[in-house]
């Protein structure tokens, strides 16, 4: 398959979309007062930042529109679901910013009405039990340009099919020796409409209802009972269950006409899932990316998982910007990386205090400045809000600079530190570059007394450079951890594409105060934004897009 091309989509609200015409319509006639959706995830993964974009729409809409959503664990395939993956999920919904209340539901809990169902469906003659093998019922099932042919089963008793049902379900049978299909159209044109298989036999231990089942319902037949149930009046999923729509609503309709469902049904409607550039969403490469070790667990800041991008730095508030940025629509695209990555740097732009970072740190010595003497400069702690007022630095004769603000031969066009030149330290005053000495591998210079920042003499001295620093005797040591993207191709098919250098773990020099600061969150000057995590900080995003194609 050749990879869909990447389309920038920048900065374009989509406030309104064809599912919110859709719901417009529904309120106007009547149909429903309220509406009900669901997030559906099935507990056999963390949430990707896919989901996020399913949730953000599931919950975001009954907020605009009156109702509420339901959050519902799809657990009916036992074999890969576990507690862990639901416990993950909730914390991470929640940590999204939305609720459910008390709209938490678990699929496993209907297997009895499911079950109910299915013996309906069998005495009115809407389902039967084939005893085909697999392989006999894979030869019948036809293709997708020809119909299929009946199983020499199909027109077994209702009795026999019942009798057979309940054996299924009492355990006296093998896994695999039938299953129970629905009887539509095995001619259809339409795949999933040829008698679909509704129930499998599968002896396996389920997280919640542990061995009281040895049948499970398949996910088609479970999906439309769930949300009938649960009275959800749009059911939103991805395209790829266009196809399913007509089993979906010839299902719901048997089961009306039984009294076993009410009316209104839910109506399916589907949209196109969420791509991106340089990251894989798919929870069996997510999955593979753990069990390996390519990464350092779910959690892992690089990981396109709600656990990671928290770890990351991104945030509720920047997910639901880009939702929204993003939009619904009926055709799969590739939405950029750096679409998401413009949403959290606006967000960290306006919520991220500043501070100044040595990343690459040399040594900078003020000759002519005392011995032994410390002053505390007065920070900004945001430029474009003074109401966050200042904050004191300590600044003493020796310093911390970035090794790339020097050149001891500069090139054409640098204008920062060089041996004659002068710059400012920012926030403070300006120096003159003196010299750089080799064995202590330290820069030297003399400062201008009467230029510090926020005196008249300021401005007098005119220069281009404006250099961050951290005195050595107050800086605090940490250790940063630098995220590049985690594959790097732009398509990435799985782990052949890793990019080997998404991380790079550096020992650098920090403001003192950052070491307890109450805040997490901070924009390093000139270096981008940077979460604590724990004892370290974790760069969320650089201050611009560095992937951006020249
Ligand atoms: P995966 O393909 O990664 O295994 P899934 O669809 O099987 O994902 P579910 O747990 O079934 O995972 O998904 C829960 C909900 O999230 C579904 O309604 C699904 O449509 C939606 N969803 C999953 N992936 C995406 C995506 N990339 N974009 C938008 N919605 C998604
Ligand atoms: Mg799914």
């Amino acid at each position: 398959m050749s990879a869909p091309s990447a389309k920038p989509v920048k900065n374009e609200a989509s406030t309104s979309n064809f599912i919110r015409q859709i719901i417009e319509a529904g309120l106007a006639s009547k149909k429903h007062a309220k509406i009900r959706t669901r997030f559906p995830p099935e507990p056999n993964g963390y949430l990707h930042f896919g989901h996020a974009k399913s949730i953000c729409l599931n919950f975001g809409l009954p907020q605009t529109y009156g109702g509420a959503c339901n959050l519902r664990f799809d657990d009916t395939n036992p074999e890969k679901e576990e507690q862990e993956y639901v416990d993950s999920i909730i914390e991470a919904v929640q940590w999204l910013g939305f609720h459910w209340g008390s709209n938490l539901h678990f699929a496993s809990d209907y297997f009895d009405f499911m079950y109910k169902c299915a013996e309906y469906l069998i005495k009115s003659g809407h389902a039967y039990v084939d005893s085909q093998s697999a392989g006999e019922m894979r030869a019948t099932r036809g293709s997708l340009t020809a119909g299929g042919g009946d199983s020499p089963y199909r027109n077994r008793t209702t009795e026999e099919s019942l009798r057979l049902f309940r054996e299924m379900r009492d355990g006296e049978h093998a896994d695999g020796a039938h299953v129970l299909r629905a009887k539509i159209d095995m001619a259809s044109p339409n795949i999933n409409m040829r008698d679909p298989a509704i129930y499998r036999i599968k002896r396996a231990t389920h997280h919640r209802t542990a061995d009281k089942w040895c049948i499970y319902p398949m996910y088609t037949y479970a999906h439309p009972i769930e949300d009938a149930v649960e009275r959800i009046t749009h059911s939103i999923c991805t395209l790829e269950f266009e196809d399913q729509r007509p089993f979906y609503d010839w299902l719901l309709e048997r089961l009306a006409e039984g009294g076993l469902v009410e009316r209104p049904l839910p109506q399916q409607i589907e949209f196109a899932r969420l791509n991106l550039t340089y990251v894989v969403l798919s929870k069996r490469k997510l999955i593979q990316l753990v069990e390996e070790g390519h990464v350092d667990g779910w959690d892992d800041p690089r990981m396109p998982t709600l656990a990671g991008a928290r770890r990351r730095g991104y945030t509720p508030e920047g997910f639901r910007r880009f939702a929204e940025r993003v939009g619904v629509a009926k055709s799969n695209s590739v939405i950029d990386f750096s679409v998401l990555e413009d949403c959290m740097r606006e967000h960290l732009n306006e919520i991220a205090p500043r501070r100044m970072a040595v990343l690459d740190p040399v040594r900078l010595v003020i000759e002519n400045y005392p011995e032994g003497k410390e002053e505390l400069m007065d920070v900004p702690n945001h430029p474009q809000k003074p109401e966050w007022g200042k904050r004191p630095v300590p600044f003493s004769r020796e310093l911390w600079i970035e090794r790339e603000d020097f050149q001891e031969t500069p090139q054409k066009g640098y204008f920062r530190l060089f041996p004659g030149n002068d710059v400012r330290l920012r926030y403070g005053y300006v120096i003159k570059c003196t010299g750089y000495d080799n064995a202590t591998d330290t820069v030297r210079c003399t400062y201008y007394e009467d230029s510090k920042s926020g005196t008249p003499g300021a401005d007098k001295c005119k220069v281009k450079g404006n250099i961050h620093w951290v005195s050595t005797k107050h800086a605090y040591a940490a250790e940063v951890h630098l995220y590049d993207r985690l594959f790097k191709l732009e398509h990435p098919e799985g782990i052949e594409h890793l990019n080997p250098e998404s991380k790079k773990v550096i020992a650098t020099q920090l403001e003192p105060n950052l070491r307890d600061s109450k805040e997490t969150q901070f924009q390093f000057e000139r270096h981008g934004y940077f979460i604590r995590d724990h004892g370290e900080f974790n760069r969320t995003v650089t201050l611009r897009d560095s992937w951006a194609k020249s």
